[in-house]
């Protein structure tokens, strides 16, 4: 059997890093995970190849290689998605379906042969069976979340890894909080799921063997869900990334009650963790109440401030569009995220997706306008707001004009390169050509041809006499504005 595994181009988003890819020389922010794993529950003996439209076209001829076509889409992708699977029924190749988008959305999927809902780490195996048997069904559905132990490691060895700017591995899925927005407990459950330790340190070895050398992202919906495994994970972590020399340097999500333990923050620092992202959402308490984040409500910026002291780059996500948003609600955004230094400020417009309390509720109260498009920065709502959509959608794109402006975005910058000078080891990753390319490159874009020059300029120096020994993390956080400056002139116009 030969299947070819496609992954859906995504649209321009904050998470495609799409503008500031180029000057690393990469394609695509991450390879994808999912598609890896499901490659890794196939038979041996079964011929396998990805395409992942995000690094390389998918061409007829691989297409027609196949007997089979698998493919996986986030909501984001959907368009993409039925785009593939209408040329692969045009050629007479058999369709199977999976992932996050399949198995929430409401609209019609595309015609697909088999259809995947929920994890398919007890699925696929039976559907091998059906299938080698004649008798594979339409659709498989798990009857409950499976163990993470049964996970494989994922087939890395399919992905062209030079084209990636980080790897991604997953240790846990599910969260324990219940934020009204969020699809991520209706997919995977409140109960977090991980792995054990001998997987996750296997998967890092895998990792290492194929030659990767860099940022590897813990692609986890919260990485501190279970907090008693994770305090057991990093102290093998730290040794693994000492025996190895320290070859990766750790990004991964989580929630900001991260802050409230400092003993997982040291640990977190010992083991390379040196970004994490949080989901701030918003600094006004009575939105937060609405949106049942209670883990959030308290002093934010304190949280913020603690977790950069551990050495620890914050990205974050913030949303606008909440019913108890007051009038200021976007200068509110715009302070806290001055003050809390965070560069990678995601801001996005609220939207319900489908499953979820908050899809529910709008529901009932007969506010539901259709499905969301996925992406959150994209100036639609897919229910009645509150306030006037017309000033949400203005006082949006003032957010995005004023904190990706070069003058505020690299004063975050810096503010935050000083807050996160107490990091530990520092990973020995870094490719001296390759640094040398993104350099002349950023330069000539950023430094040359840029009408906000200047800017940079004065950023530079200041990262030289200020922060000299996190010029590479400033020239990527150089890379980020830029990219983010970008998605800013095109949502945050006017
Ligand atoms: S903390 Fe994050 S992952 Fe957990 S429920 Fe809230 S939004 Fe979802």
């Amino acid at each position: 059997m030969k299947v070819l595994l496609i992954n859906p181009e995504f649209p321009d988003t904050y998470w495609s890093f799409r503008h500031a890819l180029p000057f690393e020389g990469k394609r695509c922010a991450f390879p994808p995970l999912g598609l890896l794993t499901v490659s890794a529950l196939l038979p041996k003996s079964w011929e396998r190849r990805l395409v992942d439209m995000n690094v390389r076209s998918l061409k007829e001829s691989d297409i027609e290689w196949a007997d089979m076509v698998f493919a996986t889409a986030m909501l984001v992708q959907k368009d993409s998605l039925r785009e593939v699977v209408k040329r692969c029924k045009h050629l007479g190749k058999k369709v199977v379906l999976g992932g996050p988008y399949v198995t929430t959305t409401i609209e019609d999927l595309p015609e697909a042969d088999h259809v995947f809902l929920g994890e398919a780490e007890t699925t696929l195996p039976q559907f091998v069976q059906d299938l080698e048997r004649g008798e594979a069904k339409a659709s498989y559905k798990a009857a409950e979340r499976p163990p993470l132990s049964v996970t494989p490691i994922a087939d890395f060895h399919l992905a062209e890894m030079k084209r990636y700017s980080a790897m991604s591995i997953q240790y846990s899925r599910g969260c324990p909080f219940s934020c009204e927005f969020c699809d991520i407990i209706e997919i995977y459950g409140r109960v977090p799921r991980t792995k054990s330790n001998q997987q996750v340190l296997a998967e890092l070895d895998a990792l290492r063997d194929l030659g990767w050398r860099g940022t590897v992202f813990i692609v986890d919906d919260n990485f501190i869900g279970n907090k008693k495994n994770v305090r057991q994970l990093l102290p093998e972590l730290t040794r693994w990334q000492k025996e190895n020399g320290h070859p990766f340097s750790l990004l991964t999500e989580a929630s900001v009650n991260l802050a409230d333990d400092e003993e997982l923050l040291g640990n977190m620092r010992e083991a390379g963790f040196r970004r994490v992202f949080l989901g701030i959402e918003t600094p006004v308490e009575e939105s937060l109440k609405e949106a049942q984040k209670s883990q959030n409500r308290g002093n934010l910026l304190d949280s913020v401030k603690r977790i950069q002291s551990y050495g620890m780059e914050v990205m974050a996500g913030f949303i606008v569009g909440f019913d108890n948003d007051p009038d200021d609600i976007f200068e509110r955004q715009i302070n806290f995220i001055r003050e809390s230094a965070i560069p990678l400020a995601m801001v996005g417009l609220l939207n319900a997706l489908p499953d979820t309390q908050l899809w529910k509720r709008l529901e009932r109260e007969g506010r539901l306008l259709g499905e969301a498009s996925g992406n959150n920065t994209v100036c639609t709502f897919n229910f009645v707001t509150k306030m006037d959509p017309a000033r949400l959608i203005a006082g949006y794109q003032a957010i995005m004009r004023t904190i990706y402006s070069p003058a505020e975005y690299y004063r975050r910058a810096l503010d935050s390169m000083k807050r996160t000078e107490q990091s530990g080891t520092e990973p020995q990753h870094y490719d001296v050509l390759n640094s040398i390319a993104s350099l002349l490159r950023i330069a000539i874009r950023l430094g040359v041809l840029d009408r906000e020059r200047k800017e940079f300029w004065r950023f530079l120096a200041n990262t030289i006499t200020g922060h000299h020994k996190k010029l590479a993390e400033s020239l990527r956080l150089a890379a980020m504005g830029y990219h983010f400056r970008k998605l800013s002139e095109v949502y945050g116009a006017n």
